[in-house]
């Protein structure tokens, strides 16, 4: 498990010290990208030179290769400082930074470019295999966005969010999530959402509505909430999913402070469920090897590990949410979701 202050810097003060220059930046990239030590992507050749611009040299076959190449700062004009920069604020703060507060905070030249980063960033922050929802999970749908038709309930034409949360045996704490924007509400839709979700054979609740009806013969426990005959109010009966409904909306109102649109609003789940999981969690994500010492072949000083210490929670209780994700700078596909 990686463990702040060794793995990744546990603390701004930490951060500022290990990134102090942008050749530690690229060391660190390199010590995550090639634990191993360097495999060149063209011939596999395990030994290169630093060249003076910050590239690999392949002793093999000659072929120059970045340590951002095929990760989500490909290409990009940003030094990897600012991008290790911006991954910090962006998981150090509970709720996030928006593309406004990141280009003033950064100086950015234009609103589009933190925008991009920030959507870039969010894209890594669910892994593509992550582990489906386990134990009991409530299943259900909110709307978000502006109505405009009038219609209220599952007659609006806002955008549809699939949610599902594991109910824990104490309901005061939740466990994880999986969000979804539903496009059409069908039953292929909401009960291919549960089958993406929730592992087989678990029990799934949902309120009464048919389109959920599929889902003993696709393979779950089917505890189906008549909400019409029940007595309680529907956040009584199905208290989880209102819960992350609730949050949901606030978060959404209060970080983005603008317009949410359908083809953007998936990247926005996944950065609400990576901070949903995380919100309790003194750890995060996949495990990120060990700082391994540059091999010999490259030209660059052996970096120095850190003192080991203690896991602890980072800034702002946090936990371990502010750490930078070793897929993150992969860029296909991290975090943990
Ligand atoms: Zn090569």
């Amino acid at each position: 498990m990686p463990v702040a202050g060794v793995d990744y810097p546990g603390t701004w003060q930490e951060f500022r010290g290990w990134f102090a220059t942008e050749d530690d930046c690229v060391s660190y990239l390199a010590r995550l990208r090639w634990p191993d030590g360097f495999a060149c992507p063209v011939c596999g050749g395990r030994e290169a030179w630093r060249t003076g611009s910050g590239l690999w040299l392949c002793t093999s076959c000659r072929r120059k290769t970045s340590v951002t190449a095929g990760t989500i700062m490909h290409r990009s004009k940003q030094p990897p400082s600012t991008w290790l920069a911006l991954m910090w604020f962006v998981t150090a703060q509970k709720t996030g930074v928006s593309a406004l507060g990141a280009q003033r905070s950064f100086g950015f030249g234009s609103y589009e470019t933190a925008w991009a980063m920030l959507h870039k960033l969010r894209r890594a922050m669910v892994r593509p295999d992550r582990e489906l929802l386990d134990g009991l999970v409530e299943v259900d749908e909110t709307y978000i966005g502006a109505r405009s038709s009038g219609r209220a309930g599952r007659g609006t034409d806002k955008m549809m969010v699939a949610i599902a949360v594991e109910i824990r045996a104490n309901p005061n704490r939740l466990g994880r999530v999986r969000l979804a924007y539903i496009p059409r509400a069908s039953r292929d839709s909401l009960c291919g959402f549960v089958s993406y979700a929730v592992a087989k054979g678990v029990t799934v609740r949902t309120d009464g509505w048919n389109v959920y009806g599929p889902l003993t013969k696709l393979g779950y426990r089917h505890n189906a909430v008549n909400m019409s005959a029940s007595s309680d109010p529907a956040h009584i009966a199905m208290p989880g999913v209102h819960r992350v409904a609730a949050l949901l909306k606030r978060w959404l109102a209060g970080t983005l402070h603008h317009h949410v649109s359908a083809k953007h609003l998936d990247y926005y789940l996944d950065e609400f469920t990576f901070r949903f999981n995380r919100r309790t969690s003194r750890r995060c994500g996949p495990a990120v090897p060990p700082p391994r010492p540059a091999s010999d072949e490259h030209r660059s000083p052996p970096a120095r590990r850190p003192h080991r210490r203690r896991p602890r929670p980072g800034p702002l209780g946090l936990g371990a949410t502010n750490r930078i994700c070793r897929t993150c700078v992969r860029g296909g596909g991290g975090g943990v979701g």
